[in-house]
């Protein structure tokens, strides 16, 4: 307890300047560098600090850190409120609540537990896959009450093992090396097996990407996931990694699935996931390379399909990045719907928080324009629902994408 109380201290106030508390005040959670007109007291990174208007009245408790831009992330908005072992156990067991609540699908045994900031835990992700728990310390905050955090979720959770996964460049912005390794419990297998939907599927949660599976995609896997959109149709499935798309393809009849990913590594597991789930399919490709050049190669080709699923990684990563990211979608989703046949489908999807779903769906539409394409959006799609979006953080809605009929 000795060691919670230090921890609990408040340790200075920051005053945000006169007409710059209207974010704080309709609660987002962070508070950047240019917002502040002095700090009282001597916070080290870390601590917590009183968020107080230009008057110095007290409007919220944060964690401070003065390596990153964003200053502070709150935790209460209660500047009362005692940020204590009680409270931060009362966040995980709200936000694992909030999980049973969502009536996730069955027979799926991966999903997100914790999802920071939309969680009111700035800086802290926790994965479940099967009985293990994947922890990503992404902020010097989390980082620093990282074995309190463990402890309350092993007494939540009773996992067999907690491993962290803080390998994230982000880290970097807030002074702290990458990590990762066991924290509690047994060290989890090189391969889990999880369900997803009834489908099985490899997931390598110490080296994978993420924390070892794209867990965001699983509503949108089920939308596609339907015979009358699959069935002896020919899939393209693009930016495929361990192959999850193309698994679901195959569960619901597709005649031909190619997968294609710059790692042969992760096709390596796509091709194992595939024979896990009980199909044989020596018609399947597995293809290692450049989505964009397999894109044009196809083209000259004359080759056709039926479905094509776009997941590209994210291509916008600053403000000063989104014209040339978009210039990336807008050319991928060009060439992709050139590949269409007449009344086939198209999948198409953006991870770039940067890219708002407008924003996205105005690039589709500039590339069904120049493919001289009718293309009708039968579907918007978005994370799945234990990644929710927290109303007054946008910045939490990331995943966007457009199911598309196209003639
Ligand atoms: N659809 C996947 C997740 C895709 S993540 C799923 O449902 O699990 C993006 C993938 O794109 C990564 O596996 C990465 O290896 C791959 N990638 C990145 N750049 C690429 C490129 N230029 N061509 C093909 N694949 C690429």
């Amino acid at each position: 307890m000795s060691e919670n109380t230090t921890m609990d201290a408040i340790n200075g106030t920051l005053v945000l300047r006169h007409g710059r508390e209207k974010p704080v005040l309709n609660r987002h959670p962070w508070v950047f560098s240019g917002a502040i007109s002095r700090i009282e007291g001597d916070p080290q990174p870390g601590d917590l600090v009183i968020v107080a208007d230009s008057k110095g009245k007290a409007l919220a408790t944060a964690y401070y850190n003065a390596r990153s831009q964003i200053r502070a992330r709150i935790l209460s908005w209660d500047p009362a409120e005692a940020i204590d072992t009680t409270f931060w156990r009362a966040l995980l067991a709200r936000a694992i609540q909030g999980r049973q609540l969502l009536d996730l699908p069955p027979q799926t045994t991966a999903y997100r537990l914790v999802n920071a900031e939309s969680d009111g835990l700035p800086g802290l992700v926790v994965d479940q896959y099967d009985d293990y728990l994947v922890v990503q310390c992404l902020t010097l905050g989390i980082d620093r009450r990282k074995e309190m955090i463990v402890d309350l979720l092993q007494e939540l959770r009773a996992p067999v093992g907690i491993y962290e996964r803080s390998d994230v460049d982000v880290r970097q912005k807030e002074g702290l090396p990458q990590t990762s390794g066991t924290l509690r419990g047994q060290e989890p297998p090189a391969e889990l097996v999880i369900l997803e939907n009834k489908l099985s599927f490899l997931v390598d949660v110490r080296q994978g990407h993420k924390t070892g599976f794209y867990l965001d995609q699983r509503d949108n896997r089920a939308a596609i996931g339907q015979p009358e959109f699959l069935s002896d149709r020919d899939v393209l499935n693009l930016f495929a990694y361990t192959g999850a798309f193309g698994v679901y393809a195959a569960e619901y009849g597709a005649r031909r699935i190619t997968n294609v990913d710059s790692s042969a590594a992760a096709l390596e597991v796509a091709e194992r996931n595939s024979a896990l789930n009980g199909f044989e399919r020596p018609d399947d490709q597995y293809i290692a390379g450049d989505a964009f050049e397999v894109l044009r190669y196809y083209r000259e080709e004359g080759e056709q399909f039926d479905l094509v699923i776009l997941d590209p990684p994210k291509f916008a990563h600053t403000q000063g990045g989104i014209d040339r990211a978009t210039r990336g979608y807008k050319d991928l989703n060009w060439l992709a719907l050139r590949l269409l046949r007449p009344g086939g489908l198209l999948a198409t999807f953006s991870c770039s928080g940067l890219v708002s779903a407008d924003l996205f769906q105005k690039v589709v539409f500039g590339a069904a324009v120049d493919a001289g394409r009718d293309v009708q959006v039968v579907r918007h799609l978005g994370q799945a629902a234990d990644h929710p979006i927290l109303l007054t953080f946008p910045e939490s809605a990331y995943l966007k994408g457009l199911l598309c009929r196209v003639w």
